[in-house]
């Protein structure tokens, strides 16, 4: 970084590229920036892997294995390839890249604004102002959760948590709690909920179901093998769905189980349809979970013949176990449509209604309305500012840990042209 005065003589930094964000996906552009010797930094307000450290529950263990928790230039070399991390292993993981790659990364420095100059773009901090020719937005996918309005009129007797309050059940009163949302994050938390003794009733919307494991592998591995996770954006047929498609419904631990609702009704929780709205006090809920729970099967089934097939496809039918289906999802005998929330049954909301990205401090027009970037693979409509570790931003592995190798070589190799040609 240089410092050089502009006409009223004030010194002001200069680099070529500022990154913000130092998670996975911004050192990952670090790594490929430094090989490529482009003078960067990396502005980061937390710690390194902040989101890691400050933003996920206690429990929570990455449902991707191990073996894939592949960065540029790392691999796991640990004795538990197909086991799951801790959230303590993947700070560990995040920070030893940071180590390694000797990433240039500014801690405890937040970007309040970025603005598009004559020159570049001009970053400020709060430690001061950058200007810099390029931009890398690593600032993540998740920074808030997402909460549908009808929260609003919840009664304020029943106490509401996001996942980013969330931490352990015993931080919730006794009582009832209602989990609404059925992708990874909650059905990971109803489980975990109704373990500690609580009636937990959760409200399941559109939603992907996978087994665990499927013929002695782990589901994951098929998705990598397969190349499902590789197919990249401009293949997709329909790029908007995929890039709103929930998580799938997955947790990584020791015992690698499978936890889908059929796991879920074994443990007593009631499955009730998606929440529509609140009426005289009361929560009502969509019919047709047969429908929900069809769909969601069927495309499991599809999913599964297309395993299958491409198994047969390489010869590798001999070293895997049979092929196998799962029992459909089992409709419950009666589904209560509403709830009365004055009653006291529920005592708790834990919203696990999703995430979206924050993008508050950014003020270069290039959201839509729904606040989200638009980008072509993470190469923004505005010269010299670049994206990376969104839904499927260049391939369907994009916000996935073992993804970002590919996006991140390749939009740095689209920002090293863009430097070169802009002289
Ligand atoms: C609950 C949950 C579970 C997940 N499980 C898995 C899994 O099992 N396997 C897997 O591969 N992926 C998983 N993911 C997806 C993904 O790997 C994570 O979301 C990951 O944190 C994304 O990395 P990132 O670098 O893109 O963003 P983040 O890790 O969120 O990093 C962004 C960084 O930018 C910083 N930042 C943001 N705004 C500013 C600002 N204005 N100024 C300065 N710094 C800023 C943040 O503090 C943060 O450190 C999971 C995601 C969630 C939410």
């Amino acid at each position: 970084m240089s410092e050089h005065s502009t006409s009223d003589d004030e010194a002001v930094e200069q680099v070529s590229t500022v990154v913000i964000g130092a998670g996975h996906a911004g050192l990952a552009a670090s790594h490929f920036l430094s090989a490529r010797a482009i003078d960067h930094v990396v502005l980061e307000r937390g710690e390194v892997a902040n989101s890691w450290r400050t933003e996920r529950w206690e429990s929570l263990r990455l449902l991707t294995p191990n073996w894939q928790s592949r960065l540029p230039g790392q691999r796991y070399d640990g004795p538990d390839p197909d086991g799951y991390m801790t959230m303590g292993e993947v700070v560990e993981l995040i920070e030893r890249f940071a180590k390694d790659s000797g990433a240039p990364v500014q801690t405890g420095v937040n970007v309040t604004s970025v603005r598009r100059t004559d020159h570049g773009y001009v970053v400020t901090t709060s430690r001061g102002e950058l200007h810099a020719r390029a931009v890398v937005i690593a600032s993540g996918a998740c920074n808030r959760p997402t909460v549908p309005a009808l929260s609003e009129s919840v009664p304020a007797s029943i106490e509401q948590l996001t996942t980013f309050d969330y931490t352990s059940p015993e931080q919730l009163p006794d009582g009832g709690v209602l989990v609404v949302g059925a992708s990874a994050t909650g059905v990971q938390l109803a489980a975990e909920i109704r373990r500690s003794g609580r009636p937990v009733t959760v409200s399941v919307g559109e939603h992907v179901r996978l087994p665990r494991t499927y013929r002695g592998r782990d589901v994951l591995w098929w998705m990598d093998a397969s190349g499902i996770w590789d197919e990249r954006y401009d293949e997709v047929d329909d790029l908007n769905r995929a890039r709103r498609l929930p998580s799938p419904q997955l947790v990584g631990t020791p015992e690698r189980n499978t936890l889908d609702l059929n796991a879920l009704s074994d443990l007593g929780v009631e499955l009730v349809g998606r929440w529509a709205a609140i009426r005289d006090g009361r929560a009502l809920f969509s019919g047709g979970l047969r429908n929900v729970f069809s769909l969601a099967d069927l495309k499991l089934q599809r999913l599964l013949t297309n395993f299958d097939e491409w198994a047969s496809g390489q010869g590798l039918d001999a070293e895997l176990d049979p092929p196998e289906r799962l029992a459909p999802t089992r409709v419950p005998d009666t589904t209560r449509l509403q709830l009365d929330l004055d009653s006291g049954e529920i005592r708790t909301i834990v919203w696990a209604t999703g995430y979206r990205p924050d993008y508050s401090w950014l003020e270069v027009p290039v959201l839509d309305p729904k606040g989200q970037l638009v980008h072509d693979g993470g190469v923004v409509e505005s010269p010299g500012l670049y994206a990376l570790g969104l839904p499927v931003l260049r391939r369907r592995k994009s916000t996935f840990i073992h993804g970002i190798e590919d996006d991140a070589r390749e939009v740095v190799d689209h920002l090293a042209q863009y430097l070169a040609a802009d002289g």
